[in-house]
């Protein structure tokens, strides 16, 4: 007996210019492999008939310039062919990129203008396909040898690290199609929420602190200065999100803005742009193959972060469950947090709290089920400024024993007692 299950495999063939687009079903993974032509998946060309395992709702197209057959084995939530791509219009900008790398190349280093690379923004909606668009022009550039830098400042779909965080990795090699951004050496601050509007001043305290790292590791490295970077932004783009895309183009001194599907903040960064002669503002159209989420499948992918940081995308990591005394440990909050009231405070006293203070918090039963930041600091006073070294999540406090059982990447100390409570949780289920 046992049961035998009907052959699911499916060759797909792709007349050139055109891509199959793909949400693997909410349950099993999709396995595909290209069994002749050439193509690729954001960038990353696929090496013929090797079969590759797409994770279970992994949304994503399968590209060719010259055509292609693809075979699939498994069920979809959706496939679809498509001829109509904006891709022409991206391997442009690439290739305009590729002159001005070249230029920065063959340029003297002591010429710190002429020797910087693009740096170029990503900017537009929410699911307007800015991640997508980075991970090619990065992948695309690495297959041409050079060794551009991520930036992503997307706190609340972020492709480095776990949400709620800002963070910057060199990428030396086209983006693996199933793995994602490798998680290797990232240079990451921690602001602790989702959201922006939680703390604006933290987050561009922050912002500016990556800059400032990405800037003295430029000055002295020539080969990453020239190929320049890449920066990814939030999808929030109206008031105080549209300040900061400003606050970004400025402090990472970006030279190329390129506006994905959205006519209005097109037109207000061309007009900010013409008191900047040397930053380009371009318009994108936005592929139709981008495919929305809502707030509720954000908040899930967020959880799905967080759970691939600790347990690895197969679940192919094995975290460490250690527990410590509350004094082992100290935990300390930027910003926010109650403020006295007005009556209480000295006469002439801002009522208002400071953004950017940093103070200790109580380990209470509070703490459970947050992910805090292990932060590189060796005093306090250094916390806002500094990095982080990764994450732990909070499995249990035992108030009388004053025990704190944390889950963390690997057994053994962890590299610093000071670590950075925000506002984000996580219900590993
Ligand atoms: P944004 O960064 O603007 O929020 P993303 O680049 O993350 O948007 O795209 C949203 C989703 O759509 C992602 O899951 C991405 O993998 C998927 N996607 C993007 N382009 C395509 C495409 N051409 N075909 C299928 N899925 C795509």
């Amino acid at each position: 007996s046992g049961s035998v299950s009907a052959s699911t495999i499916k060759q797909v063939k792709l007349e050139r210019e055109s891509e199959l687009r793909i949400e693997v079903g909410n349950e099993m993974p999709l396995k595909l492999r290209l069994l002749n032509g050439s193509a690729e998946i954001f960038g990353s060309e696929l090496a013929p008939e090797m079969w590759l395992t797409f994770p279970p709702r992994l949304k994503f197209a399968v590209f060719t310039w010259y055509g292609a057959t693809i075979e699939m084995d498994g069920a979809t939530e959706t496939d679809y062919s498509a001829d109509e791509t904006p891709m022409v219009s991206y391997v442009n900008v690439h290739a305009v990129l590729e002159g001005r790398r070249n230029r920065a190349k063959a340029s003297s280093p002591n010429d710190p203008e002429a020797s910087q690379g693009p740096r170029v923004i990503v900017v537009g909606p929410t699911d307007s396909g800015k991640s997508t668009l980075s991970r090619m022009l990065l992948s695309w550039a690495a297959k041409q040898g050079w060794k551009p830098t991520f930036v992503d400042l997307d706190i609340g779909q972020g492709s480095i690290t776990v949400p709620g965080s800002i963070a910057a990795t060199p990428i030396e090699m086209p983006i693996d199609p199933v793995e994602g951004i490798p998680l290797e050496m990232p240079l990451v601050y921690f602001y602790g929420h989702t959201t922006p509007s939680n703390n604006v001043d933290l987050y561009k305290a922050l912002v500016n602190e990556l800059a400032q790292l990405l800037e003295t590791q430029f000055d002295r490295n020539a080969e990453s200065r020239a190929a320049g970077m890449v920066i990814n932004t939030m999808g929030w783009i109206e008031g105080t999100g549209y300040e900061l895309l400003l606050h970004a183009i400025d402090t990472f001194k970006a030279n190329v803005v390129l506006v994905l599907g959205q006519e209005k903040l097109f037109s207000m960064l061309k007009a900010v742009a013409k008191s900047k002669p040397n930053v380009d503002v371009v318009k994108l159209q936005r592929s139709g193959g981008v495919v929305s989420r809502n707030a509720k499948f954000r908040q899930k992918a967020r959880g799905y972060r967080i759970r691939e940081y600790f347990y690895g995308l197969a679940n192919d990591l094995s975290p460490h469950s250690n527990i410590a005394n509350f004094s082992d440990l100290l935990v300390y909050r930027i910003g926010g947090g109650p403020q006295a009231p007005r009556s209480a405070l000295p006469i002439g006293a801002d009522p208002v709290a400071n953004p950017l203070r940093v103070t200790p918090v109580n380990i209470d039963r509070d703490l459970l089920h947050m992910v805090l930041a292990v932060s590189y600091a060796k005093d306090p006073d250094q916390i806002l400024s500094s990095n982080v070294a990764g994450f732990i999540y909070i499995t249990d406090i035992d108030v009388q024993r004053k025990k704190i059982t944390y889950l963390a990447p690997s057994a053994g100390e962890l590299p610093s007692k000071y670590l950075i409570m925000g506002t984000l949780t996580w219900l590993e289920t």
